[in-house]
């Protein structure tokens, strides 16, 4: 085989790929609380498909599988540079350091086990109070016109 990295590459990144949409379409459905990590598994997808199609040009053209250094190491440096984004997920609690399930993983930006997450209540309730505060303000100056 002339190609090895590149047939490898278009026979099974396509999976890859289909993989990832399909876990970002699991966490659309957890809402804001996964946002980040939505976004992160987009960008993961993106990522992939712009390597099965570099490799697939290599393929299609018969060029050299050496223009695949340069573009791997493009890869690994944008991949580092962009890790904030692309890779926000942890293997460990943020707060206790506990081995995290798949789906909290997955699924929440804040990387915390079920016994230090907020409790649904909780986090609903915060998210209201934050709403509230955000509605407060206007009013708040409003008053102090007032008082002048
Ligand atoms: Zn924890």
């Amino acid at each position: 085989m002339e190609h090895p990295i590149s047939q490898f590459i278009v026979e099974y990144f396509n999976w890859v790929f289909l993989g990832i949409l399909a876990l970002n379409l699991f966490q659309r459905r957890q809402g804001r609380k996964a946002q980040k990590k939505r976004f992160a598994t987009l960008y993961l997808a993106i990522g992939v498909f712009i390597i099965y199609t570099f490799s697939n040009m290599l393929l299609y053209f018969k060029l050299s599988e050496w223009f695949l250094a340069p573009f791997g190491a493009a890869v690994v440096v944008g991949a580092y540079l962009l890790r904030k984004w692309l890779f926000p997920f942890r293997l460990r609690c943020a707060s206790c350091s506990k081995t995290l399930t798949f789906e909290q993983m997955i699924y929440r930006d804040d990387n915390l086990c079920d016994d230090c997450a907020p409790k649904p209540e909780e986090e609903s309730a915060a998210v209201e109070q934050q709403e509230e505060s955000v509605d407060e303000e206007p009013e708040q100056i409003v008053d102090r016109d007032d008082q002048r």
